[in-house]
């Protein structure tokens, strides 16, 4: 299980400022085949997904070395098992890997068994390369209900997938304590680039520069409030040469401020944990009336 004794120098956004966590996704073919899986059979959806272990990691890696920033990757265990030798690269390059499912289909349309061979089978395939993740993400943020009570059960410290914050707080689950450090969908690549017919993966394709004007003005406006800024990218999306120059962007303008941290999820989530200061949380679910809310 992880533990959090050899963190040292986390901040965490109660006390110190703004933290930065860039968080990408290296998804691969899992979000295609979770919504279909005829799409094998496609050669272009295909090639489109393994643009991210061919050649947008080798970039991502190298712009992160470039200025020395660290990054936590969330990798479904299917892409993990289809490109080990893109594992193996993340953790050389010193980065955090962390839980996303084994095959990217959303807990909130899984059966609670369902879920936990997901748990489990995402857990087997990053064992093999001896990564005993910290924290998950739930596929496209769908999280459940039940998601947080089974990220502590099955061992892990944190959470990213909830929205009801813009600082990492302490959520209590029945199997204790969790960090949460929550995203947002106006800090995803996914919303600016996602351009995909068959699956629908989206309409979008943005200007990189002005996403990255875009993310810099959050940013400014975070520092006002302090908080934990979260950036999500995704290898086949971010990876695209203009689009590095846009997070390349980003990033040199976040450490022209001069007082933005940028730490990895474990590390936000450890100093989270740590700190009395930090808000506790416990999640209720919304009882609905029937009545007034049917099903459609
Ligand atoms: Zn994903």
């Amino acid at each position: 299980m992880p533990h959090c004794d050899q963190v040292t120098n986390a901040s965490t956004p109660g006390n110190a400022g703004t933290v930065v966590v860039l968080t990408i996704a290296l998804d691969g073919e899992t979000p295609v085949l979770a919504a279909g899986r005829r799409y094998a059979e496609h050669a272009m959806v295909m090639s489109h997904q393994a643009f991210e272990p061919h050649v947008a990691v080798p970039r991502l890696l190298d712009l992160l070395a470039a200025y020395s920033v660290p990054a936590t990757f969330f990798i479904p265990g299917f892409a993990a098992e289809r490109s080990p030798a893109m594992v193996e690269a993340v953790l050389a390059a010193g980065h955090e890997v962390a839980h996303h499912s084994y095959s990217h289909r959303p807990p909130t349309s899984l059966s609670e068994a369902d879920d936990r061979r997901e748990f489990e089978r995402g857990l087997e395939a990053l064992d093999r390369f001896g990564i005993t993740p910290a924290g998950y993400r739930a596929p496209m943020w769908s999280a459940s209900w039940r998601t947080p009570e089974l990220v502590r059960e099955y061992g892990m410290i944190y959470d990213s997938s909830l929205m009801d914050d813009d600082k990492a707080y302490v959520l209590q689950t029945s199997h204790g304590d969790l960090a949460e450090i929550p995203p947002h969908w106006s800090l995803d690549d996914w919303e600016q680039y996602a351009y995909l017919p068959a699956p629908h993966l989206g309409y979008h394709i943005n200007n990189p520069l002005a996403v990255s004007a875009m993310w810099t003005s959050e940013l400014a406006a975070t520092r006002r409030y302090g908080g934990t800024f979260v950036l999500t990218g995704h290898g086949f999306l971010s990876g695209r040469a203009g689009r590095i120059e846009g997070l390349r962007q980003f990033i040199e303008s976040a450490l022209e401020f001069g007082d933005v941290k940028f730490r990895n999820a474990y590390d936000v989530a450890c100093a989270a944990l740590s700190d009395v200061a930090t808000e506790r949380k416990k999640h209720e679910r919304v009882d609905v009336d029937s009545a007034i809310y049917p099903d459609w």
